[in-house]
């Protein structure tokens, strides 16, 4: 089970009633479209096992994973009634499998499409997939007039019958980018030639652009777990938190060097913790460095910046502004949480919050907060 302790030397705390709040939020903006849920890598790091229960309970009923084996690791947990969309693709080798669970593979080339067919004539039974088209980003899909041709084929509707037809904005995150408009006029175009399909086209950004965007299903990811896809009006709650443990305390003297490559000079005399967490966990290598890095940990809304490298497995902070009895070894202080959030970590690190995230936990104690599935409340007895 993914969320078994491995150490206690971080903790990795996830509010499922805010990934449900979120998903919530995002059904009514949306609505009379639906609204799906994106599980990808794991949930982007949450725990897929636990998140997608969740919003099946909440009347999800599309879910989207990127892999094959991501649509495996959740279909037992996951209603009759779930559909489970396999965003990458086709992959070669997983057809009759994917035909086996009934998972909807998109269908983002050709050759994805033909081994597809190939499979349904060969079962002598029609297999329903998705069908992506790209509108401009250039990444997966197929072209307008690779849709044209199997629009134009009776045998295709026949064989396969198509549960949605999908495009991906490139520029979402950017309510003002033309591209945005232009690629949903290309996508317009090409739905006219599958009049009978349902169609999706918003991520987390799309759903929160006009309703021109919602089509019949959005499928967000990001703004479920608590990341607001844009500055907007409508407010996420967020979903993780993450502590990690002092693992030693030290007072040292001016011109003491901290970490490897020595790089870090103390300036005055200073008072270092030594946390139980480094770039193996997720935590962003970049964010330590010489001088104070620019990285920062929290206790009670002091900032406790980090000097020095980031290790594999440790790194250090200055516990200097805080009061001297004000944290002892063993105690924990926030790395995300109420004074710094997956935005600020992202912005400090250079990088984007899905990034982050992604990332994060593989080592760290998973706690839970809010709703309740049955395997995360299973798992909370054991603990
Ligand atoms: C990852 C992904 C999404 C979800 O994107 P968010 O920005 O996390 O909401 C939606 N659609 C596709 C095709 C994706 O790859």
């Amino acid at each position: 089970m993914s969320g078994h302790i491995k150490t206690a030397f971080s903790r990795l705390a996830l509010d499922l009633g805010a990934v449900c709040a979120n998903y919530r939020t995002i059904a009514r903006r949306v609505a009379p479209a639906a609204c799906g849920a994106v599980i990808k890598a794991d949930a982007y790091g949450l725990g897929a096992r636990d998140v997608a229960p969740a919003l099946y309970d909440e009347g999800c009923r599309v879910f989207f994973v990127a892999q094959f084996s991501e649509a495996l690791n959740v279909t037992d947990v996951l209603g009759e009634d779930a559909e489970i969309v396999i965003l990458n693709g086709l992959e070669p080798g997983a057809e009759a499998a994917c035909a086996a669970h009934e998972f909807l593979p998109v269908l983002n080339a050709d050759s994805q499409v033909a081994r597809w067919r190939d499979l349904a004539r060969a079962k002598g039974t029609p297999l329903p997939a998705v069908l992506q088209v790209d509108s401009g980003m250039s990444r997966l899909g197929l072209d307008a007039s690779a849709a044209a041709s199997l629009a134009a084929d009776p045998a295709f509707a026949r064989e396969v019958p198509l549960r949605l037809i999908i495009t991906h904005l490139a520029c979402a995150d950017e309510p003002g980018h033309a591209a945005n408009a232009e690629q949903s006029a290309r996508f317009r175009a090409i739905r006219r030639l599958f009049p009978t399909v349902q169609a999706s086209i918003a991520n987390s950004g799309g759903a929160f652009l006009s309703s021109a965007f919602h089509c019949d299903l959005v499928r967000p990811g990001i703004a479920l777990y608590g990341v607001q896809p844009h500055s907007s009006s409508i407010l996420m709650h967020p979903v993780v938190r993450l502590d990690a443990r002092i693992l030693q305390i030290r007072e040292i003297e001016a011109g003491i060097r901290v970490g490897y490559g020595l790089d870090y000079a103390a300036p005055s005399r200073r008072r270092i913790a030594t946390l139980g967490i480094g770039y193996a966990d997720g935590w962003p290598r970049c964010l330590g460095g010489t001088g104070t890095g620019t990285g920062s940990a929290w206790h009670a809304g002091q900032r406790l910046p980090i000097v020095g490298r980031v290790s594999m497995d440790s790194m250090t902070i200055d516990l200097t502004a805080l009061a001297p009895d004000a944290l002892a070894e063993g105690d924990f202080v926030e790395l995300l949480g109420p004074s710094q959030s997956l935005a600020d970590v992202a912005r400090d690190a250079g990088t984007i919050a899905y990034e982050i995230l992604t990332r994060l936990g593989t080592r760290s104690e998973r706690i839970f907060a809010g709703h309740q599935t049955a395997a995360a409340a299973a798992l909370e007895t054991v603990q």
